[in-house]
């Protein structure tokens, strides 16, 4: 069995070594440019086209992350890239179920409690207590209802606040309201103090929250974004925030990344930046899903994690 791999930015040494030593049958190996030999299986991270094109034995390409916006945009930039016959997997959780856990508790925490507030006073040595926030309509609204959007309403579930989830089709979860589809959106954001978006980047949710979009949440929302900044109109994101409609943003993800210096959100009062980092791809775990994915593949079982590529994700 034939396994290439090809990161951007990332050392091979660690993936190549663990692979190996999960699937001793495999040959793995870095793919470098004119390399034209044999694979079953590709492990990319924004693979260049002639990577891909043309490998008739192709069994499976796993993307390294949770996310194919990307790889899908680069399939639809180069026609023929890869069959559509051919299987793409994305990463379920891996580790980054519990970072994005981590982010959000934080996030809601902060706001809850008031600390963003605090920090600004304590820039003018100001002992002002501020009246709490009542935790019974303190709501917790999550964009997305899957793997992560899950976790995360269940990471928030001990500290007692309302939780509601959006998504594509209904959701069954102890202590969770769900709403689903366009219709629901409206009563979805009526009700959400706290937002967080976990979508993920599709057509259907580029730039989906915008002005309209902001202006149906409650007055002095939060806005947590840990999926994609393609999903979120900047200009509007910035007049919610001055017009007080949002009182705070705490963002992983942006339109441009590195956010450019002159971004006018680097020096919001209110808001809080992080370098795409929410939750990033752990190697061990990530190495475990797909050894465990290629190995019921060749078993002629079906692993999960495969992506509907007409749906997007
Ligand atoms: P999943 O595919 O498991 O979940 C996606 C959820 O979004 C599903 O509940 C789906 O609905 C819902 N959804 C998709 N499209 C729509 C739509 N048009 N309207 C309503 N709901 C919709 O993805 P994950 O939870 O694993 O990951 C979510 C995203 O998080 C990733 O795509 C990635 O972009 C982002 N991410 C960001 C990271 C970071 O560090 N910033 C790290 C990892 C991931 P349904 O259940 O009905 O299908």
């Amino acid at each position: 069995m034939e396994i290439i791999w090809y990161h951007p930015s990332q050392s091979a040494t660690a993936w190549i070594r663990g692979l190996q030593q999960r699937l001793p049958q495999a040959r793995v190996r870095a793919w470098q440019p004119g390399d034209e030999g044999p694979a079953d299986y590709a492990l990319v991270r924004s693979p260049p086209a002639e990577m891909l094109r043309g490998r008739a034995t192709l069994r499976g390409v796993f993307a390294l992350g949770a996310g194919v916006d990307e790889i899908l945009k680069q399939l639809e930039q180069h026609p023929g890239m890869l069959p559509d016959s051919v299987p793409l997997y994305r990463l379920e959780d891996t580790g980054m179920a519990r970072q994005m856990q981590e982010y959000a508790v934080h996030s809601v925490l902060t706001w809850f409690r008031r600390f963003d507030d605090y920090q600004l006073q304590q820039q003018q040595a100001c002992w002002q207590p501020l009246p709490p926030y009542a935790r019974e309509t303190f709501t917790v609204g999550i964009l997305g209802a899957g793997v992560l959007g899950q976790s995360v309403a269940e990471g928030l579930k001990p500290w007692g606040f309302p939780l509601r989830v959006w998504s594509r089709s209904p959701k069954t979860i102890d202590g969770v309201t769900s709403f689903a589809g366009r219709d629901a959106l409206q009563p979805f954001l009526q009700g959400t103090q706290v937002l967080i978006n976990l979508l993920p980047s599709t057509p259907e949710t580029i730039n989906l929250i915008d002005q309209h979009f902001l202006a149906q949440l409650p007055h002095g929302a939060f806005f947590l974004n840990i999926a994609r900044g393609a999903q979120v109109v900047e200009a509007d994101l910035l007049a919610a925030l001055e017009s007080g409609q949002l009182k705070a943003a705490a963002l992983d993800v942006f339109q441009v990344e590195p956010l450019p210096e002159a971004h006018p959100l680097w020096s919001h009062p209110r808001v809080t930046i992080t370098p795409h980092n929410a939750a990033v791809t752990l190697i061990d775990e990530a190495i475990d899903y797909i050894a465990r994915a290629i190995t019921q593949d060749q078993a002629g079982e079906t692993p999960q994690g495969r992506v509907d590529r007409q749906r997007g994700y």
